[in-house]
């Protein structure tokens, strides 16, 4: 017998199909089979399992290209199995797992390690980036196409920047031969150098060191030159800074095919907000200034900024608790990307509830090349979540992640994912 579930009576939002109705969901064997309304009435389909969707949203489960899953190195913080629980919590069914591990996953064997273990542990898909430099130190370029051959679905260095002109502008070449996504995480070292918070009116006044916008900008402009250059994709990670989204907003009109991502602490935080010294709310780009904030919401509201990514960077409380200065980069972010985005961009009109479904799933799947995925087309993969959009919760510990360094704990956020379906299975039911 098929395993058949039906999902009954939801809004469907299918922005790769711009599909916005109430609708039923058929679901195969792990595939989505039918998308139509009065399903449910067919005597056919009498024995499938049916979800109760009125009232709540249909979508794509959500793809998230910047995710730090620990594993190997620092299981302590994280691992493959409680990060992509917590995926599945969020409603995100795709992640893509940066190589800034310990070691740093920049050669194959690492690699094809990991993608095993992952099909053991993982609750959602995970997809892993191969290191652009052996050991991310910068120098010498990893082996791509060794890389590429043992699955790995994008190049990044991120957790640091690739300083070296030279060397990255080798790494655009010979990742375009290679059909590979380069991802940069833009920020000039020299300019960046011992802060710990956006330089600015409240560092200042905190006695904090601060890095200027410019560290990012000035490497997200050398990158666009270095596009313009070589004719290679280049993915931009998550963005922070006002100068930085007009820089790309003139890239793309100028053709160059550069993509780029916002997180949510970005979008919804800003510096002037942080309680005291609370390291929970650092992270690398550091919550910037309200115009910032601004910038990159009008980004995304103009596509300037192709996705939502989280940047879900877990630590363990010891380290959160050195000290603002002394603390990690990093905040957890899976739990709630997708209330968090609902929040500060869908209940404030910014962007309509398609376009933010776009930036958070078929943007996503598109920039990693992802058919299956980001669309509830039939015959994609049964990749689903169902969302109350109108829910109001607080997200507090304990999570469904290691970690609980978010500053979104106790903050009241609107729209919850209720259900997620991985190919087809339920992973997450109400909570
Ligand atoms: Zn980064």
């Amino acid at each position: 017998m098929a395993e058949r579930i039906l999902i009954v009576g939801g809004l469907v939002i299918d922005p790769a199909r711009k599909l916005e109705a109430v609708r039923d969901v058929l679901i195969v064997d792990g595939e989505i089979r039918e998308v139509a309304a009065g399903l449910s009435k067919k005597s056919a389909l009498a024995g499938a399992e049916t979800v109760d969707a009125r009232g709540k949203w249909v979508i794509p489960g959500l793809v998230d290209m910047h995710v730090h899953l620990r594993e190997p190195g620092r299981e302590g913080d994280e691992t493959i199995a409680t990060g992509t629980a917590a995926a599945a919590r969020g409603g995100v069914t795709t992640v893509l797992a940066m190589a800034n591990t310990e070691p740093v996953t920049d050669n194959a064997s690492q690699l094809a390690f990991l993608r095993a273990k992952a099909a053991q542990d993982a609750k959602v898909n995970v997809l892993f980036a191969g290191a652009v430099t052996v050991g991310q130190k910068g120098e010498r370029l990893a082996e791509f196409a060794k890389l590429r051959a043992a699955g790995a679905a994008a190049l990044s260095d991120d957790g640091r920047p690739v300083m070296n002109a030279g060397i990255f502008r080798r790494a655009l070449e010979s990742a375009k031969d290679l059909g590979l996504l380069v991802i940069d995480h833009c920020e000039d070292l020299n300019l960046s150098s011992g802060a710990c918070a956006h330089e600015g009116a409240v560092a200042l006044r905190k006695g904090l060191k601060g890095s200027p916008w410019a560290a990012e900008t000035v490497q997200v402009a050398r990158d666009i030159a270095l596009v313009e250059l070589t004719g290679a994709r280049l993915h931009l990670a998550h963005l922070s800074c006002a100068a930085s989204v007009e820089a790309v907003r003139q890239a793309k009109k100028r053709g160059l095919p550069v993509s780029a991502e916002a997180c949510p602490h970005h979008f919804c935080l800003t510096d002037d907000m942080i309680p005291g010294y609370d390291a929970d709310w650092k992270m690398n780009p550091p919550l910037r200034a309200k115009d910032d904030r601004a910038a990159l919401i009008a980004g995304l509201a103009d596509g300037t900024i192709d996705a939502i990514a989280t940047d879900h960077a877990p630590h363990g409380c010891a380290a959160k608790s050195a000290g603002f200065d002394t603390a990690p980069f990093g905040v957890i972010g899976l739990e709630t990307s997708l209330s968090a985005a609902l929040t500060a961009l869908y209940h404030t009109k910014a962007l309509t509830k398609r376009q933010l479904v776009e930036r958070m799933s078929s943007a996503p799947a598109a920039l990693l090349g992802l058919k299956d995925k980001g669309t509830l087309a039939p015959g994609a993969d049964a990749d689903v979540a169902i969302v109350d959009p109108d829910a109001s919760w607080t997200p507090e510990a304990p999570f469904l992640s290691k970690s609980r360094n978010t500053p979104f704990a106790g903050r009241r956020l609107k729209g919850r994912v209720l259900h997620t379906f991985v190919a087809g299975r339920p992973v997450v039911h109400a909570l």
